[in-house]
């Protein structure tokens, strides 16, 4: 870590690679040898134009995109696209299916329900305070759905999909905000992927997508012609202006994931340092992890002491330690590291040090 810099364990925006944040700053007043700087440079220039196409065949590289899928930047977040989704997906049947594993999951539905026929509650693991990811069979699946909506990583519950639902042809559409290139995936089994760049990829203001070519061009006739998916493939993602520092910055961070071996290289050391902290809880009983094993985030590791006074003394001690960003959410209360990519697995070390002196202490 450069000095001065401290383990930032923020569930997003989050930490940024360092090679890829001093690579901003020597680029930030002349970028590309442009004599401009990419903040002050227009989206219909020749220069801009190679930067989005170079983040666009990044994107495709490192996940593996068929050729049959698009790749998208658009503006909003992955709230945004809790809208745009049912907007330009919902229109066969207008039912769609929608799998509840958590708080986002429940807001995509919520805001599904505003433009779709019927937003169905496909399975649920509210009952179990979002404790597991609903299995299989929990799942009440509609034949005639137009998609079936699942939030793939659990941000705030610290939760993770470990097996693909079966869908029967009705394509499946994911948020992968939270772990979004942290491992390789199989887009061929997914309609669209869609994700909020600020946890893993970028500063805010940018969504991805990736989505399957035949799903293009069905949108509601009422649908903003900025979320229009098929008028932004047509525009290479620039029919208005497009959030150009955050793309920008998603070619220097895909540029860094290539250098570094790709996303699986990634997903060996993210599994690396999540099982330092899974394993570290599993061989106490000082704290608790509340997830079901099978279901574990990778990203996200939520973890508490079963006394509201000692997590906030946990809490409060991390900036002493050179930590931030511990504490848990407050639906879920606790505390949560969020270790995404640009997290070195010398912060996880150093947390697991803590947490040992803080049981140790009390
Ligand atoms: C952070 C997050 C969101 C919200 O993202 P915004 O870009 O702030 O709208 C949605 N889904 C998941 C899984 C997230 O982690």
């Amino acid at each position: 870590m450069i000095d001065g810099r401290i383990y930032n364990f923020s569930a997003g925006p989050s930490m940024l690679p360092e090679p890829v944040l001093l690579k901003i700053r020597d680029e930030l007043l002349n970028t590309a040898g442009s004599g401009m700087s990419v903040l002050e440079m227009s989206h219909r220039s020749k220069v801009y134009d190679e930067i989005i196409n170079a983040a666009a065949a990044n994107v495709r590289e490192l996940l593996a995109v068929p050729d049959n899928y698009k790749v998208l930047f658009l503006h909003g977040g992955a709230s945004g696209l809790f809208s745009a989704i049912p907007m330009n997906l919902g229109t066969k049947s207008g039912i769609a299916d929608y799998i509840i594993s958590g708080n986002f999951a429940n807001a995509a539905y919520k805001e599904a329900g505003k433009y779709l026929k019927e937003a169905r509650i496909a399975g649920s693991s509210a009952d179990d305070e979002f404790r597991h990811i609903p299995r299989q069979e929990e799942l009440t699946l509609s034949p005639d759905a137009d998609y079936v909506h699942v939030c793939w990583n659990n941000t705030i519950f610290g939760t993770k999909y470990p097996y693909l639902p079966e869908t029967n042809g009705v394509p499946l559409v994911a948020d992968m905000s939270s772990s979004i290139m942290s491992e390789p995936v199989d887009v061929s089994r997914f309609g669209a992927i869609y994700a909020g760049v600020q946890k893993n990829l970028a500063p805010a203001g940018l969504t991805l997508l990736i989505i399957r070519e035949d799903l293009l061009g069905h949108e509601r006739a009422d649908t903003p012609k900025i979320w229009k998916f098929a008028t932004q493939c047509e525009n290479n993602s620039m029919l208005n202006t497009p959030p150009t520092f955050p793309i920008y910055c998603v070619k220097l961070v895909t540029d860094y994931l290539k250098e570094q071996g790709g996303l699986e290289a990634m997903k060996q050391r993210n599994e690396e340092k999540a099982a330092i902290l899974y394993d570290y809880l599993d061989s106490q009983d000082f704290y608790l992890s509340g997830v079901n094993k099978a279901d574990r985030s990778m990203m996200n590791v939520t973890f508490r002491t079963g006394d509201p006074e000692l997590d906030k003394a946990f809490v409060a001690g991390q900036a002493e330690r050179g930590f931030s960003n511990l504490k848990g959410h407050r639906l879920v209360g606790g505390m949560r590291a969020s270790i995404y990519n640009a997290m070195p697995r010398e912060g996880v070390e150093a947390l697991v040090a803590y947490m040992k002196d803080f049981a140790a202490a009390h």
